[in-house]
């Protein structure tokens, strides 16, 4: 996907994600479309939840109005759309890269994720290492499960892969 230059998707794309923090809806792949519509200026924002379970999402939906509305864009409608389902591999590299350094191992494939399965493998973003066990199925929040890492012992969230 290359990089949105409209204004206004720019202003949409800025919104921060409430749990991630780190990383813009654009990053994350939430943000799917910005259309504003010629004479009344109304934008109609569309986006894909991450996982239905976030409660992020409404923290999300108030912020892209919040952050439209101060660019200059009162009337915004946040258009919520399910399929095709939100897969990690919409995270950009840019986002990949951001959650690695905050130690949030970034998701593989979502071909191969399914049921996070007890063999696969997550590299400690710490040290490297593979040598990691899944602790919880939930982490800091829903949408992470927390590991831990054998050789440093240093617990670190994993992002969810559907
Ligand atoms: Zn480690």
């Amino acid at each position: 996907m290359s990089v949105r230059t409209d204004p206004t998707w720019r202003a949409a794309a800025s919104v921060v994600d409430p749990e991630l923090r780190v990383l813009t809806i654009e990053e994350l792949g939430v943000l799917r479309e910005v259309a504003t519509e010629p004479g009344s200026g109304r934008v109609t924002v569309t986006i894909t939840p991450t996982y239905t379970g976030c409660p992020a999402m409404d923290v999300i939906r108030a912020d892209i109005r919040a952050t439209l509305a101060a660019a200059g864009h009162p009337e915004v409608e946040v258009v919520t759309v399910y399929a095709p389902a939100w897969s990690t591999d919409w995270i950009s590299e840019t986002g990949r890269a951001k959650l690695a350094a905050t130690g949030i191992a970034p998701p593989g494939p979502a071909g191969s994720a399914g049921p996070v399965p007890l063999t696969l493998t997550i590299r400690c973003p710490r040290c490297g290492a593979v040598d990691t066990e899944q602790v919880s199925r939930f982490g800091s929040t829903a949408c992470k499960s927390l590991w831990r890492c054998r050789a440093c012992r240093e617990p670190f969230d994993h992002l969810r892969a559907f």
